[in-house]
């Protein structure tokens, strides 16, 4: 009798602990001291009903959820970034936000992350397709950079939860005959190597693309939004926040009203590292919750 009222207990230890420990909520420090005697004796219920595949499932989720999260460089959390994504990332003329050398609505969000897990943020400045391979192959602990999350990238690596929207837009010369979608047919479009916005523009006209060939990629938004002045391509297809920015700081240019599509940005770290998800998730989602990631946002973007 005693020894089945034992392995009762273990095992409602276990469903408890995995039920603390599977929530989204749960950050890293939550989940220390989670199982606690009072909840597992009397909480027998649950354990009489559990068959046992569940059990193996739940435990093991307790496991992998509880495991102490580890970061490339002790006490440091770094980010790969491309800093010329405004204004969500930028180089800053002078230190930057909190001496990072940079700031924007990702370095700002990065470092209240930062504190919440008690590191100190790094921002790794580098290609856009590089800052998401770097967070991909673990060189960097997260990629935060305006990053859309989709199929594709959802294959190779993990997301956060979204913290904000981007649209995709198409910025032409105040002077442009194009003025609707349909009529880029035909015209060349400039975008930023390794974007969605690359992607979409480049698939085919039945999947609603303009085709590869009517498709440059350059390095950096700005290096597309450049070669639209200087007439070499005949418009650029870019997110709205960057879009504003660039047309804000380069006359002769519009956004059309037309917006093409909705995405979610979020957070990405290398696939099955769910220690530092869940440790991210966590401290995203009390920023969300307590306003911090909306107060962040409007300080950058005024709405209209
Ligand atoms: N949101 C777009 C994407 O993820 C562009 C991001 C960027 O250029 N930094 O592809």
């Amino acid at each position: 009798m005693k020894k089945l009222l034992a392995i009762l207990l273990a095992l409602v230890l276990v469903l408890s602990f995995a039920a603390c420990a599977s929530t989204n909520e749960t950050t890293a420090e939550d989940t220390n001291n989670t199982a606690e005697t009072t909840d597992a004796t009397t909480d027998t219920d649950t354990a009489e009903d559990a068959d046992t595949a569940d059990e193996a499932e739940t435990a093991d989720d307790a496991e992998t959820s509880d495991a102490a999260f580890t970061t490339v460089e002790e006490g440091k959390l770094h980010m790969s970034t491309n800093a010329a994504f405004p204004p969500y990332e930028m180089v800053a003329d002078g230190e930057g936000f909190q001496g990072t050398g940079y700031e924007g609505i990702d370095v700002e969000i990065a470092y209240a992350i930062a504190q919440k897990l008690g590191l100190e943020l790094v921002v790794d400045d580098m290609d856009f397709t590089a800052a998401l391979e770097a967070a991909q192959s673990g060189k960097s602990d997260m990629v935060m950079a305006g990053v859309t999350v989709n199929e594709d990238r959802l294959a190779v690596m993990d997301f956060s939860d979204s913290y904000a929207t981007g649209v995709q837009v198409v910025i032409v010369t105040e002077d442009s005959p194009i003025a609707t979608l349909d009529d880029i047919e035909g015209k060349l479009i400039g975008t930023q190597k390794g974007t969605t916005g690359f992607t979409y523009a480049s698939d085919t006209p039945e999947n609603g693309g303009y085709g590869e060939d009517a498709v440059i990629g350059f390095d950096n938004g700005l290096s597309a939004v450049q070669a639209l002045k200087n007439g070499q391509v005949d418009c650029v297809i870019i997110d709205n926040a960057p879009a504003q920015s660039f047309v804000a700081e380069n006359p002769g240019l519009k956004i059309l009203d037309t917006e093409w599509v909705t995405e979610d940005y979020a957070i990405g770290v290398a696939k099955g590292n769910t220690a530092l998800l869940d440790a991210i998730n966590g401290a995203l989602a009390e920023l969300i919750a307590d306003g911090t990631v909306q107060g962040i946002i409007d300080t950058y973007i005024t709405a209209e």
